[in-house]
């Protein structure tokens, strides 16, 4: 509904998987997997009550449906927001915190080491959350400077930077497996 959507049906069709672009809840139904992508989680949530998605968006996850979440779409999944009595969407087992690299470094790039998936990644970071706290059942996958920066709690998986950004298709990549290894 807002964000990187584009960005992301690229880099999913980049990996040989078709991509759907959600507009009503409706098609939730027809979906295996749901990227929840960056842009503004305030406006992004704005859209969610507007069209209705909240119930729809929790049973997908609940059903355990593969959601990943980046930047503001990790914020959406959280099940705690710092500052905030009430999480979004809420599933996820992590605290977040939005903004939270400071002013002077609102964006910059970093090489991570993300567990199975890549060493040397290079992470794009706009604005970006990061992960303040993470349930005992959730799997963390890559740190930046001590910071949690990308997690997964079974179908769920939720980095603080931009996958989409850049032409290193290996984490969507990891999301489509996630995705098959529920419906095989
Ligand atoms: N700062 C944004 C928010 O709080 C997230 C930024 C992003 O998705 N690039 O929602």
């Amino acid at each position: 509904m807002q964000g990187a959507v584009r960005e992301h049906v690229q880099a999913i069709e980049a990996c040989g998987a078709e991509a759907v672009v959600i507009k009503k809840k409706e098609q939730l139904a027809n979906v295996v997997g749901l990227v929840m992508p960056g842009g503004e989680s305030t406006a992004i949530r704005r859209l969610i009550d507007k069209y209705d998605f909240m119930n729809e968006l929790k049973e997908f996850a609940q059903a355990g449906k593969p959601m990943f979440g980046t930047c503001a779409g990790l914020i959406l999944l959280a099940r705690n927001v710092v500052g905030y009595d009430e999480p979004h969407i809420g599933v996820m087992d992590v605290t977040v915190e939005r903004n939270s690299f400071g002013r002077q470094r609102e964006s910059f790039e970093a090489n991570l080491t993300i567990s199975g998936i890549a060493e040397n990644y290079n992470a794009v970071f706009i604005r970006a959350p990061h992960i303040v706290n993470a349930g005992e059942n959730v799997e963390i996958l890559a740190k930046h400077h001590e910071r949690i920066v990308m997690a997964r709690e079974g179908n769920l998986l939720g980095c603080s930077f931009h996958p989409e950004l850049t032409e290193d298709y290996r984490i969507t990549a990891y999301f489509i497996e996630m995705i098959k290894e529920t419906i095989v």
